[in-house]
């Protein structure tokens, strides 16, 4: 498809901002061009000169390919160390390492974006050939795009109606009116967002055309959507001309079932590392994407190295129909520009080495680690907290557990007590045993119309051997506060 297609279909998305957006004032003269003989003596952009750079070399070593570890200690059986040498040509590992930190790159050091477009193929194989990626700093600026991009002050949003609270931060000061939709424990329920556009009442204001979501490993419930909730919330998109973002930093963290052994596991990665067998048993083992389903371009989604690297990276990337991606990157020239060129390097030289299979493994070894804790934390949360009063579900992806407390059997002394009182009061208590999740309410656009207690739990980072005496502690804050005798 043209992209002048993508104008026509998508253009009226675009939010009053970002249709205003010009192209950066260089741009006009990048068009025209010389005569392709001449030796052209560019007396043009105020960029610095290379040699006045003192990076001179930037090494990173990481774990060799095939090498990784069950277990969490920080040794890993060999290493690799990976240069690039701004004195020598030879030895950039076929990377422009003088461009990678000069100015111009804003979508993101070409080596890189080839990389990570290989993969979104590999990963997603977006089913329209004109799509395209911007390199980010991460999700969160991801969000701040695609806001930016298509929200006009006061529209309403749909999102889940728990939701990561920095995507509420983010939208809230654009005076956005927050539509929540169902979940249970497998996500956002489509029934319920059909039944939010069917009878949507306009003296609320305009139909909402932007649908928030974190479909795998939600934050904070842990739900993952299955395929055929995809495929129904696609095709209301489509019938109600919906632009889905689709927020997924926990995408490729989906785990193995309750009851696989962590020596099934290091079998199979042998195997895999073995017989470069990864790519498909991988890319097959993940639910499809929205990007996946998106034959049109409405799906934006922004991916993050922060859960699959390291945070501190800050570099992700949105993948997107031109028109998008071309007025996001319009709004990163005047913005963050490219992410920073010594980080680009630094993740380059890993995934280069790693290439797309050992990428892939990579992600594989992260998907064992994180089952093995949420598998530890479950354990201990079925051992110790009162079922008359908790539940909660295995997530299937992602970091989280979310534990839903039984309101209706505490007795209270105030009844008119708030609920997001009572849950600050448990907070509080938990904090004084030694014991610290989330309130569920931080969640919520609107608390004070909340009615329920949650507590959200990540297995993540907390040392793996103090799970049981953390569930304990809590287990015991509980029975106090309710009153338990079991
Ligand atoms: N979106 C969601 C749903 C998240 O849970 C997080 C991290 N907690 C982010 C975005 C932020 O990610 P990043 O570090 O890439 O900015």
């Amino acid at each position: 498809m043209p992209a002048s297609n993508f104008n026509d279909r998508f253009q009226h998305h675009l939010s009053r901002e970002s249709r205003a957006r010009g192209n950066g004032p260089f741009q006009m003269l990048d068009r025209l061009k010389c005569n392709g003989d001449i030796d052209l003596i560019s007396f043009s952009g105020g960029i610095p000169l290379p040699s006045k750079f003192p990076i001179r070399k930037l090494s990173v070593s990481f774990p060799e390919l095939g090498c990784f570890q069950e277990d969490e200690h920080n040794k890993y059986p060999k290493e690799v160390d990976v240069s690039f040498d701004m004195r020598n040509d030879a030895n950039t590992n076929g990377l422009d390492f003088e461009g990678a930190l000069q100015y111009g790159q804003c979508q993101g050091i070409p080596e890189l974006v080839k990389f990570i477009k290989k993969h979104v193929e590999l990963a997603h194989s977006p089913p329209y050939k004109e799509w395209d990626i911007k390199l980010t700093n991460g999700n969160t600026i991801g969000l701040e795009y695609c806001v930016r991009l298509l929200v006009d002050y006061g529209e309403s949003i749909l999102i889940e109606k728990y939701t990561y609270p920095a995507a509420i931060t983010a939208m809230a000061p654009l005076g956005v009116k927050f539509i929540s939709i169902d979940m249970d424990e497998n996500g956002m329920i489509p029934q319920s967002l059909e039944e939010v556009l069917k009878k949507w009442d306009y003296s609320k204001g305009p139909m909402p055309r932007i649908l928030y979501t974190i479909p795998t490993g939600q934050n904070p419930t842990g739900s993952t959507l299955s395929i055929d909730r995809k495929k129904k919330i696609m095709a209301l998109a489509r019938k109600y001309d919906i632009i889905i973002i689709e927020d997924e930093p926990y995408y490729f963290l989906q785990m193995d079932a309750c009851n696989a052994t962590t020596s099934e596991a290091q079998i199979e990665l042998q195997d895999a590392a073995e017989n470069s067998a990864i790519l498909s048993s991988f890319v097959n083992r993940l639910v499809p994407s929205f990007l996946n389903l998106d034959t049109e371009g409405r799906v934006l989604r922004i991916d993050s190295f922060s859960k699959l690297i390291a945070p501190g990276s800050r570099l992700g990337w949105i993948t997107g129909n031109p028109l998008f991606i071309d007025r996001i990157t319009r709004a990163a020239e005047v913005s963050t520009e490219s992410p920073s060129g010594i980080s680009q390097i630094v993740l380059f030289g890993i995934l280069n080495h790693w290439k797309q299979e050992g990428f892939f493994l990579w992600l594989r070894e992260l998907q064992h680690t994180y089952t093995n804790r949420r598998n530890a934390l479950l354990q201990s949360a079925d051992k110790y907290l009162p079922k008359s009063i908790c539940s909660y579900r295995a997530p299937k992806a992602g970091l989280f557990l979310w534990i839903e407390l039984d309101k209706s059997r505490y007795l209270f002394d105030d009844q008119n007590k708030p609920v997001s009182e009572i849950e600050l009061d448990i907070f509080q208590a938990l904090l004084q045993k030694g014991v610290k999740p989330v309130c569920g309410q931080l969640f919520m656009p609107y608390p004070e119309k909340n009615d329920r207690i949650f507590f959200r739990f990540a297995y993540s980072v907390a040392p793996i051997d103090k799970f049981e005496v953390g569930m304990k502690r809590f287990a015991s804050t509980l029975k106090e506060f309710f009153r338990l005798n079991e």
